[in-house]
């Protein structure tokens, strides 16, 4: 079932969104070489509770921290630890804050120095394919026209969309329906409507859309080791078109 969000409920989520957003934007400024990943997702949960609110992905299924940071090949669920970042690396970081019942989710990809023109190319592509499945987040859609928006865009530079994970639905869950695939078809998928509440997440690789995951059972590696970015906002589906929850 999808939920729509009633007017009370929404004014939770923008503080939810924002309280994520402001996270997101201090873990990108500490983005540099020589941090730790552990350091970075220190200051995001330090943030976070300072703001009477809790991290979303802290205990999740287990999961042992307050962000997931990705590098590099690794597409998403990266666990934060004594990694040193590194000149050139690409840090994708995705935080979500819990406040009053519900959650904003959101993660962007930052450089660290001076990185690579395909490292950067890639990073460009997936926020602008962010973008374009927003833009498509209107009424009168459906779910697969913001699928095909970002699958479009993507595809078009030679880069791939994720299909083993995908967006979804947000609010008092932080996974609620519907998914929201970065690959599908223009008019196909459940119909957009006036007080969903959806995370859009382009994952994009570099290379092929193949992943694999780590023994650890979180790491999302791509199957060919070549590059990954990640961009997400919370975004709100009104009659006066999307707006960004997780928008500062
Ligand atoms: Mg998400």
């Amino acid at each position: 079932m999808i939920v729509l969000k009633t007017k009370s409920e929404l004014s939770l989520m923008r503080i939810a969104g924002r309280i994520s957003a402001q996270a997101l934007e201090i873990a990108g400024q500490m983005v540099r070489p020589g941090i730790t990943t552990a350091q970075i997702d220190r200051e995001i949960n330090k943030f976070i509770i300072s703001q009477g609110a809790t991290p979303s992905f802290l205990g999740y299924c287990g999961f042992p921290a307050s962000a997931c940071i990705s590098l590099n090949d690794t597409v998403i669920h990266g666990i934060p630890g004594g990694r040193l970042i590194k000149e050139g690396d690409i840090v994708s970081i995705d935080v979500g804050a819990f406040y009053k019942g519900y959650h904003g989710d959101n993660a962007a990809t930052f450089p660290a120095g001076k990185i690579s023109p395909a490292a950067q190319a890639l990073m460009d592509a997936t926020r602008q394919s962010l973008y374009k499945g927003i833009d498509a987040a209107r009424i009168g859609n459906r779910v697969g026209d913001i699928s095909s928006a970002v699958q479009v865009h993507v595809e078009r530079l030679g880069y791939s969309a994720v299909r083993k994970y995908v967006g979804h639905g947000v609010g008092k869950e932080m996974h609620e329906s519907p998914e929201v695939p970065n690959f599908g078809r223009k008019g196909s998928g459940p119909r957009l409507a006036a007080g969903m509440t959806l995370a859009i997440e382009p994952m994009i690789n570099q290379g092929g859309h193949e992943v694999k995951v780590l023994p650890d059972g979180w790491t999302v590696l791509t199957a060919d080791g070549k590059l990954s970015a990640h961009f997400e906002q919370t975004v709100l589906i009104t009659e006066g078109g999307p707006i960004i929850l997780t928008e500062l």
